[in-house]
């Protein structure tokens, strides 16, 4: 079956809800330097439909890693479960930064299952987080919300001040 055509307003309201950043990884479409891909979160390949509901951004990464899976084994309790829904769940119920920003950390069973399968700690990306912490571009602000606010001073160097990207405005 050929890919669903998807309409150029459908494309827009999707990198405004997703705020143009990686639905899984949360790397900004700025950041990459390319355009996020849009994601079947139910596959096409399964017969996920083309809807708004269905669909969110994420990075080449995460989308090839993905695949046409809905499921992947928590390493913790080795079951499967379901990938996280970055449409219907919340980021910080299943994930947090770790505090050099560097690292997402599953939290639950769909996060650490997430966070495994699709290598959000891959190489390639530890050294392009790494590169932003160096030039002071911390990681969202709203990704911080579970964190205390002394763990959050703690992480914040005085060299890498945490700041909004106009990626992550209006939301
Ligand atoms: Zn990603």
């Amino acid at each position: 079956m050929a890919p669903q055509y998807i309409s150029v307003a459908l494309r827009r309201q999707i990198r405004e809800d997703a705020k143009a950043r990686c639905g899984y990884c949360h790397t900004p479409e700025a950041f990459i330097g390319m355009p996020l891909e849009i994601d079947h979160l139910f596959p096409e390949a399964l017969g996920g439909a083309t809807v708004r509901e269905n669909l969110w951004l994420a990075c080449t990464r995460c989308n090839d890693f993905k695949g046409d899976r809905i499921k992947a084994v928590d390493p913790q309790a080795d079951d499967e479960v379901p990938f996280f829904n970055p449409c219907t769940q919340r980021w910080q119920a299943h994930f947090r930064w770790s505090l050099d920003g560097s690292s997402i950390i599953g939290l639950t069973a769909i996060g650490r299952a997430t966070v495994q399968a699709l290598r959000l700690n891959n190489d390639f990306i530890l050294v392009a987080r790494n590169f932003r912490r160096t030039v002071g571009c911390w990681r969202p602000l709203e990704d911080h919300s579970q964190d205390s606010e002394a763990e959050y001073n703690r992480s914040a160097s005085s060299a890498c001040r945490p700041r909004r990207s106009s990626v992550d405005r209006g939301g």
